[in-house]
């Protein structure tokens, strides 16, 4: 049985463990699991539950998914780096990826649902734009859970799965990414479901926390700069409290890898924050009209409410880490993705095609230390094949809601 405790990070205090998302008086702060074992026994299984040592759960649950750390020297060579290692989670075969859902979601998810199986549950809802939408549907019928999903209209037939049994009611809305987390918090408190809560979820925490394990495991420590492209900066933070368990085992070094965190522009909230020293982000760093949308090229970058500046969050992660923001145009990313495809067989999702651009700048301006340690987190990738592949179908919507839909309607949607 898993071990660990969660703690507040700004009472400072132990947390009775409910699928907690908040301490019970109220702060803002994130929570952070504590583990009992403080040097990590790598168990011997094809998923990320290798690492059950350092997940907040007790039970498992069957998945082929697993965080993959490789080396292309060709690649590494004609960057001008000396010591690069790759972190990909997606459709990868000849890598040894098989995240069928194609991202790093894949990871959050499948912690998420065995610790709901810990808390005798078997429902979760959530909002999301497309990723972690479809990393959650697949899960969900890959190991017999359930989830409601509500997704804005137009990225409704993004939700692909190897298999539409009915394990996902997909509830799709006339409005953007705000108005379906808004509807997804409505129906979070009618009791049905459990909220997979984002970043306040320690599962998808230490679940996205599996990359950088992996990466020290196979890279023999843990890397001097992190290069990953973010719309929340979950993955970061992750990272970063993965870094620090590393550095508490003792065989993977003493140091935090610097944070070298990618946005998309022209939404850059949290790079515009940090850039003015600030730990809050206010409206000014955010696009002003809506044209962005047509704007990014990874669109699962633009989260406007990031866990930015709660204790525990991006701002904390960054200040003890040290590091930098990118701003990413489209067509550095989509250069960058040419580079990368000339060298592997596999299209990155256009949000780690953002962060391969960030290491291209970095590398072109002298950003980092070309004889260090580097890793890049290339968070999804392989989707088109995978469709292919494993004949994966759109996931049918269950029903097509207005933002103004009244509480008893939604009930009925969600009972039924
Ligand atoms: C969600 C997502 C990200 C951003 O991750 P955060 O750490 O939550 O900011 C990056 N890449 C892909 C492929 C994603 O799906």
């Amino acid at each position: 049985m898993g071990a660990y405790t969660l703690r507040c990070l700004e009472g400072g205090h132990i947390v009775h463990d409910e699928f907690s998302l908040m301490c019970e008086q109220g702060h803002k702060g994130l929570l952070r699991s504590e583990y009992a074992k403080k040097k990590l026994d790598i168990i011997d299984c094809k998923s990320l539950f290798r690492f059950y040592d350092w997940l907040p759960v007790h039970s498992t649950v069957k998945s082929d998914s697993a965080p993959v750390v490789f080396r292309n020297e060709a690649m590494a060579k004609e960057l001008g780096l000396e010591d690069l290692w790759i972190g990909f989670t997606g459709y990868y075969p000849e890598r040894g990826a098989y995240a069928k859902s194609c991202t790093f979601k894949e990871l959050e998810a499948l912690p998420t649902f065995a610790r709901l199986k810990d808390m005798g549950k078997n429902v979760i809802s959530l909002a999301s734009a497309g990723n972690t939408a479809r990393a959650f549907a697949q899960v969900a019928e890959d190991t017999g859970n359930k989830v409601i999903i509500v997704v804005p209209k137009k990225s409704a037939d993004r939700i692909k799965v190897t298999e539409d049994t009915g394990k996902t009611k997909l509830i799709t809305v006339d409005g953007d990414y705000t108005d379906a987390i808004r509807i997804s918090d409505r129906i979070a408190k009618m009791g049905v479901s459990v909220s997979e809560g984002g970043a306040r979820n320690v599962a998808r925490r230490d679940g996205m926390g599996t990359v950088m394990l992996q990466a020290a495991i196979t890279a023999g420590k843990i890397p001097d700069y992190y290069f990953q492209g973010v719309g929340s900066g979950t993955g970061a933070i992750s990272a970063w409290e993965a870094s620090m368990r590393l550095n508490g085992d003792g065989r993977f070094g003493s140091n935090l890898p610097e944070l070298h965190l990618a946005q998309n522009i022209p939404f850059t909230p949290m790079a515009k924050a940090w850039g003015e020293g600030r730990r809050s982000i206010i409206d000014e760093d955010l696009p002003k009209d809506k044209g962005y949308i047509d704007e990014v090229y990874a669109d699962v970058l633009t989260n406007r409410t990031p866990p930015y500046g709660m204790a525990g969050g991006v701002f904390d992660a960054m200040t003890a880490c040290k590091g930098r923001f990118y701003e990413v145009s489209r067509e550095a990313a989509t250069d960058a993705e040419k580079f990368w495809c000339s060298f592997e067989d596999v299209r990155p999702d256009p949000a780690a095609s953002v962060a391969f651009a960030a290491l291209m700048n970095a590398v072109e301006e002298c950003k980092i230390d070309s004889k260090k340690k580097v890793f890049v987190n290339m968070t999804g990738g392989g989707l088109e094949r995978a469709i292919k592949e494993l004949s994966m179908v759109s996931v049918k919507p269950t029903s097509s809601i207005k933002t103004d839909i009244t509480d008893e309607e939604l009930r009925g949607i969600v009972n039924e």
